[in-house]
């Protein structure tokens, strides 16, 4: 049992929406944990709030992982990176690592630094990245994903489990082929299928990418406004995909 829960991955939904201003479903963000390391995927604005309510800290997280630059997707690094620098009576010491896809580096040199400086009181660190690598106890792989220049998406791995995070992402086979056998999918599910974008996944092909990939469970995110209900996507994906679906709720947790 001990073993059971030192494998485990915990993820706390701190934002199941998206660039649209929303009362119930708060900028993307995930909160990710596995022993004693803590990141986020994806800060979009309002996820500092969203982990206090999840009762979890900006102040002890050990990296923030980013899928593209849209503004949606990591406008809460900057206060981010302000509040560890700036909260009385708390110093940080560990280095903040900032891991994104190649391209957000420059991004990150002309959008964010130039504002903040580089902070003396503790290191960041920005690495672009290009295929895999280990980060504490996960070990990371990623794909170019169908939807902006630099967009990319995550699996993370972990004591014989896998989670992926699809990011901003249309059908292709590189997003099946990483979210190949995971424990869980946390998909891009814009859109109904009626309103199926591109650049982005609708309902029921969140379910095809769950299907052609053997995943164990599908979590639908990324959920824009709609006329029909959000959770009328369950049953869309479940029209492609015969393993469990649950449709993401900000604060909600899962183990794997
Ligand atoms: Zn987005
Ligand atoms: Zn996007």
């Amino acid at each position: 049992m001990l073993d059971l829960i030192c494998n485990s991955m915990k993820l706390i939904v701190l934002g199941s929406g998206t660039c649209v201003p929303s009362l119930n479903r708060n900028a993307p963000g995930y909160y990710l944990e596995a022993g004693d390391t803590g990141i986020l995927v994806d800060c979009g604005s309002g996820t500092l709030l969203q982990l206090e309510r999840a009762g979890r800290s900006y102040r002890d997280i050990d990296a923030v992982f980013i899928t593209h630059t849209h503004p949606d997707h990591f406008a809460d690094l900057m206060p981010l990176i302000h509040a560890l620098r700036a909260t009385p009576g708390f110093k940080r010491t560990k280095t903040l690592f900032i891991v994104g896809p190649a391209l957000f580096i420059e991004y990150y040199d002309r959008a964010v630094a130039t504002v903040l400086g580089r902070p003396r009181e503790f290191s960041i660190q920005v690495t672009g990245i290009s295929g895999r690598m280990d980060f504490g106890p996960f070990s990371v792989r990623t794909t170019k994903t169908v939807h902006s220049e630099d967009s990319i998406a995550y699996r993370f791995e972990h004591g014989g489990r896998a989670m992926v995070f699809t990011g901003d992402a249309d059908y292709d086979e590189g997003i099946v082929d990483l979210s190949r056998g995971a424990d869980l999918l946390i998909a891009d599910c814009s859109f109904p299928d009626a309103n199926k974008a591109r650049g982005h996944l609708s309902a029921r092909e969140c379910g095809l990418v769950a299907r052609e990939a053997g995943v164990k469970r599908l979590l639908l995110s990324h959920i824009y406004p709609a006329d029909t209900p959000d959770i009328d996507r369950v049953r869309e994906s479940r029209e492609e995909f015969g393993g469990e679906v649950v449709l993401a709720g900000d604060l909600m947790e899962i183990s794997v």
